[in-house]
């Protein structure tokens, strides 16, 4: 009978004293619990294996815990300690510890928390090094967004600093000669050269391709040359006897402010953003001082003069009373090359871009590819809308509503093909968004779907 008790262990031996018929019971129910706990281990080690097979490590941690949890809920606490140990003994010990089994509640919390710092750590770290990530490339793109442009003016900038070394070298080193002199003769040379162009093409009628482009067909078509003898002259005017004192007078303020040095050229990152600057500033000078012009005392006194061209041709763009010409087109445009001390070459080409501009805004032309004159167009039609250059100050001001009711409006688009805004938009067209790409897919669409709907 003690044969069997063998494989008891250490259980047979705690029976020690009593019967015979006792002992043998005992030893027959130690029997039993080993072959019982022999049978548990051996599932649990098949598990266990099954386990570090099929899943990491962290996985193998949660199948052993909810295993352990699973059976250890029918059996003893006990025999479950010593299975376990059994079950290392016999080959698991290569096994990661269960981190939840055979702890309190209390312990097993406090590791969940340890594995949740843990798990929250690390969340933390990858959202950082994603967040990095994004910001460094981000950097890297806006980088490389203005590389490219400053690699090429890096390339060309030796060419532009040679031509403007040999101007230096023309015309000497005195900054008045540039401020005054240079700057008259500069914007008199690109007004004349541009809006002579126009007025050739006002005055010939050609090319004729370009009639179509006009935005009020058959008016000032073409221009009374009277009317045009009294704009240049009053052009001219404004540009010798205003211009040229006004300039002279405003270098002592330059002075004053400290230009740059007249040599080096400014980088292209200063000038772009100083550019940008200017166009903010006229929009403000002007809107306000055109709109403080069109007040019933001043209007009759002076801007009248201007809005006798009800359908204005390029040259008119500064046809105007000389108090109009200071405030209105010689002030705004100054306002931030003064407030920035802007280099020279840069105060140049903002007066040649703000030239450019304003001869586009009067010419009656909607060119593809050029801004829209429509709404400065506008306003020498109607009077009371319209009155910056931007429009900006139009929305915030409400001084665009009539105009943004208009066909004008929907017409106020950079056009991006040959075809005319009257065309893209006609004036009995259905009121529709403000989109000439819009519009141009529209009536693709519906050229299309009439064209298979035939078929
Ligand atoms: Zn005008
Ligand atoms: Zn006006």
């Amino acid at each position: 009978m003690v044969s069997g008790g063998g494989g008891g262990g250490g259980d047979g031996g705690g029976g020690g004293g009593g019967t015979t018929s006792g002992i043998a019971n005992c030893a027959a129910r130690s029997v039993d619990r080993s072959r019982r706990a022999s049978g548990r281990t051996r599932a649990r080690r098949v598990v266990l294996r099954r386990c570090v097979v099929a899943l990491p490590s962290r996985a193998v941690d949660r199948c052993t815990c909810a295993h352990g949890r699973a059976t250890g809920s029918s059996a003893p606490a006990a025999p479950r300690g010593r299975s376990a140990r059994r079950a290392r003994a016999n080959g698991a010990t290569q096994l990661p510890a269960p981190t939840g089994c055979g702890r309190r509640p209390s312990e097993r919390a406090r590791v969940a928390h340890g594995e949740g710092a843990a798990s929250g750590m690390s969340t933390l770290r990858m959202a950082l090094l994603l967040a990095g990530g994004a910001a460094a490339g981000l950097a890297a793109l806006c980088d490389s967004r203005t590389w490219h442009p400053q690699h090429l003016w890096g390339a060309s900038r030796d060419f532009w600093q040679a031509q403007w070394d040999k101007v230096v070298w023309a015309l000497g080193d005195d900054p008045l000669t540039y401020w005054v002199y240079g700057t008259t003769s500069l914007t008199f040379a690109v007004y004349w050269t541009v809006g002579g162009l126009y007025t050739l093409m006002d005055l010939t009628g050609r090319p004729r391709a370009l009639r179509r482009y006009k935005i009020q067909p058959g008016a000032n078509e073409p221009p009374s040359r009277r009317e045009l003898a009294r704009v240049l002259a009053q052009v001219l005017f404004n540009q010798l006897a205003v211009g040229l004192p006004l300039a002279r007078l405003a270098w002592p303020l330059m002075r004053w402010r400290g230009p740059p040095a007249l040599r080096p050229l400014p980088s292209l990152h200063a000038c772009l953003a100083q550019l940008a600057f200017h166009v903010l500033c006229e929009e403000v000078g002007f809107y306000y001082s055109h709109r403080l012009l069109h007040w019933r005392g001043l209007y009759a006194r002076i801007h009248k003069l201007h809005h006798q061209w009800t359908a204005p041709v390029a040259v008119t763009a500064i046809y105007c009373h000389p108090l109009e010409h200071v405030a209105s087109n010689l002030l705004p445009p100054f306002l931030g090359v003064f407030l920035l001390g802007s280099h020279v070459a840069t105060a140049w080409l903002w007066f040649c871009l703000a030239i450019l501009s304003t001869l586009n805004a009067h010419c009656g032309y909607h060119l593809p590819l050029f801004p829209s004159p429509e709404a400065h167009d506008f306003h020498h039609r109607k009077f009371n809308q319209c009155f910056g250059v931007l429009g900006v100050l139009d929305r915030l001001h409400g001084t665009d509503s009539l105009f943004r009711r208009s066909a004008a409006y929907r017409r106020h688009v950079m056009l991006l093909s040959l075809l005319p805004a009257r065309q893209l938009v006609p004036d009995d067209g259905p009121t529709e968004p403000h989109c000439a790409v819009a519009n141009t897919i529209r009536r693709h669409s519906r050229s299309l779907s009439s064209c298979l709907l035939s078929q």
